[in-house]
């Protein structure tokens, strides 16, 4: 992985404006991950800080399955689908938390042991209530956070601050 690299990668994150709804700028990372080389430079840099200091990688749905499958494949750890509620038949932890416009709840199932060391990764890091509500997540498993990575943070929501320590590849 080189520098040059992830400025290439960078370069890739699409925006969009007024989507999924007015005055939100989307940022899409799907041209990143359908090119190799962007894709590994980015996932190397987002996974770098925490290697052997975790056991499982905790995804939150959607695109953070993306992230997790790849990592949890590349460093020989395990993976936590963190869902959106009603998908899991027994969830075994549930955490609602604030969006924007309403509220959303996440689910986990109950797999891991005790003390399990978990990194939790995302995409985009806007307001952190994600970030936050999937903090808790582990916590009610009996399990460790070990970390928290996204690729792309969006400076100026306060994100950081509710979300916690948190690793950002990129910064907007
Ligand atoms: P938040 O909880 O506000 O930090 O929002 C983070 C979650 O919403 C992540 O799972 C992102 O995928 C998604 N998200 C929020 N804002 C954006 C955005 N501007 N572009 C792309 N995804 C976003």
């Amino acid at each position: 992985m080189t520098i040059p690299d992830l400025a290439y990668a960078e370069s890739l994150i699409a925006e969009t404006p007024d989507y999924p709804e007015p005055g939100v700028l989307f940022r899409d990372i799907s041209p990143l991950l359908a090119d190799p080389r962007a894709m590994r430079a980015t996932f190397e840099a987002l996974v770098e800080p925490f290697r052997g200091e975790f056991d499982v990688v905790g995804g939150i749905e959607a695109r953070g399955f993306l992230l997790a499958g790849y990592v949890a494949a590349v460093e020989g750890v395990g993976m936590l689908p963190i869902r959106k509620a009603g998908k899991l038949p027994r969830p075994a932890a549930a955490v609602s938390y604030a969006l924007e416009y309403g509220t959303a709840t996440i689910e986990a199932p109950g797999v891991l042991w005790p003390g399990a060391r978990v990194l939790l990764v995302d995409d985009v890091l806007a307001t952190g209530g994600t970030i936050a509500a999937a903090r808790e997540i582990i916590t009610q498993l009996g399990a460790t956070v070990a970390g928290a990575a996204v690729i792309l943070e969006l400076d100026g929501l306060g994100g950081r601050a509710v979300a916690g320590d948190l690793h950002t590849v990129f910064t907007a």
